[in-house]
């Protein structure tokens, strides 16, 4: 077991029963207060620990690391340094932290200097993504959406159980939670229309999705396998891949998504760490037929992680719309990683592999509006008395995420966005 990772330790900082941020999570992220600029902090609790702070005292005293590797606006340079770095810096934080040492809880200034508390911080984008890759790697969303668009005899496309389907998404437009996102406007056309009209969607959407971000790069022309894939892993997010199916559905074919996508996308401000993460293995859905084999891998590579969708009309509370799992990903992240590289495409620290729109078995654990109201067909009642088929402005939706093993709660805190009008 992964020292860090002991469901005995606990911290001498007070930490609520049911708080995702447990001693045993110790998530990664980037935070500013208006006394610190940007740098890298573990979220604990309620609170952060500032990573730069501890550094300038040197308190990572490990092979290879420039402390001051913790002072920059992403986690890029600190994860470029490798898994090794990234399990003792983790397994460092889980020793200051726990109940028996006194290298920070007995020195009261120090407290002060290195734990800010999360509600006094800004939590900002975790990593500079060089390059996205989003994925369709859900069996029954893919049977889903093949079903609305193509009729249920030609839902899955010949390929789909060959291989991870996926294409380049944007980069540039990735924002952090808590960043509000505008209405996209583009082309589209109504299906009695003859010709096209632009303007703003009417079929905007979100995507529930987890991605993980890449901690190691490979060279041009090189592939891995699905074992090796964990290597290239530092850990993952909540993700939301916002989508536009009226512009999705008329510019899509022959090259597949495009404006409708590419607006903007969401991610979850802490990087939970696939060491966190390792309790909650299991094994994945059999793969019929086997896969090639560059494709293939055996044991448990999937994960276990409750995914929860809630939306927020504006002036009332959040009501939770779908509840998922990780664990229906047809394809694992390994499988994912060896075929982004298989080609020789050169991987890129920082890059952001999403898994695709994550749904569940049966209406309730869809992961987008499209399948939730059968595109639009069964539109959502809400509490307040109005219903929705696609998103409004001024909705809110917040996505959650977490595994438990133990009573212990390893989660990933929300990714919350507003959406506002079009400009
Ligand atoms: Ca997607």
């Amino acid at each position: 077991m992964i020292r860090a990772n002991d469901p005995a330790l606990h911290s001498w900082i007070e930490i609520a029963a049911d708080s995702e941020f447990p001693i045993q999570n110790l998530p990664f992220g980037i935070f500013s207060t208006p006394e610190r600029d940007p740098r890298v902090g573990v979220a604990i609790g309620e609170y952060i620990l500032d990573l730069c702070v501890l550094g300038r005292r040197d308190f990572f005293v490990l092979t290879d690391l420039d402390p001051t590797v913790f002072h920059r606006p992403s986690l890029n340079d600190f994860i470029a340094l490798g898994k090794p770095i990234w399990r003792a810096v983790r397994n460092r934080v889980s020793e200051l932290l726990r109940n028996d040492n006194d290298e920070i809880s007995g020195n009261s200034d120090l407290i002060r200097d290195c734990l800010v508390k999360q509600s006094d911080a800004e939590l900002l984008m975790p990593v500079h993504v060089p390059n996205y890759t989003d994925f369709y790697s859900s069996l029954q969303h893919a049977t889903n959406v093949g079903s609305m668009f193509r009729g249920p005899e030609n839902a899955l496309l010949p390929n789909w159980r060959h291989l991870p389907v996926g294409y380049h998404g944007r980069a540039s437009s990735i924002v952090v939670s808590g960043t509000a996102i505008h209405r996209p406007k583009g082309q589209t056309r109504a299906p009695d229309a003859a010709a096209p009209t632009f303007g703003p969607t009417r079929q905007l959407d979100f995507e529930l999705e987890v991605a993980f971000i890449a901690g190691r790069e490979t060279a041009l022309g090189q592939s891995i396998t699905p074992y090796e894939a964990e290597d290239y892993i530092f850990g993952l997010v909540l993700f939301n891949d916002w989508s536009a199916r009226d512009m999705q559905a008329w510019e899509y074919q022959p090259l597949g998504p495009f404006l409708a996508k590419s607006f903007a996308s969401s991610t979850s401000p802490w990087v939970v760490t696939l060491d966190a993460l390792e309790p909650f293995r299991v094994k994945g859905p059999e793969q019929d037929p086997r896969p090639l084999p560059y494709l293939e891998f055996l044991g448990s590579r999937h994960y276990d992680i409750n995914l929860e969708v809630l939306l927020q009309p504006q002036g009332s509370g959040p009501v939770s719309i779908s509840r998922t799992n990780t664990k229906h990903l047809y394809w694992s992240m390994g499988q994912q990683l060896a075929h982004q590289s298989s080609n020789g495409c050169n991987l890129q620290v920082g890059d952001l592999y999403a898994s695709g729109t994550i749904s569940g078995p049966g209406n309730g654990s869809y992961g987008s509006m499209l399948e939730l109201t059968w595109q639009g067909t069964q539109p959502l009642q809400l509490p307040d008395g109005s219903e929705r088929r696609f998103l409004e402005d001024y909705d809110t939706v917040i996505m959650r995420g977490f595994g438990e093993r133990n009573g212990i709660r390893i989660g990933f805190g929300e990714l919350k966005t507003q959406v506002l009008p079009a400009i």
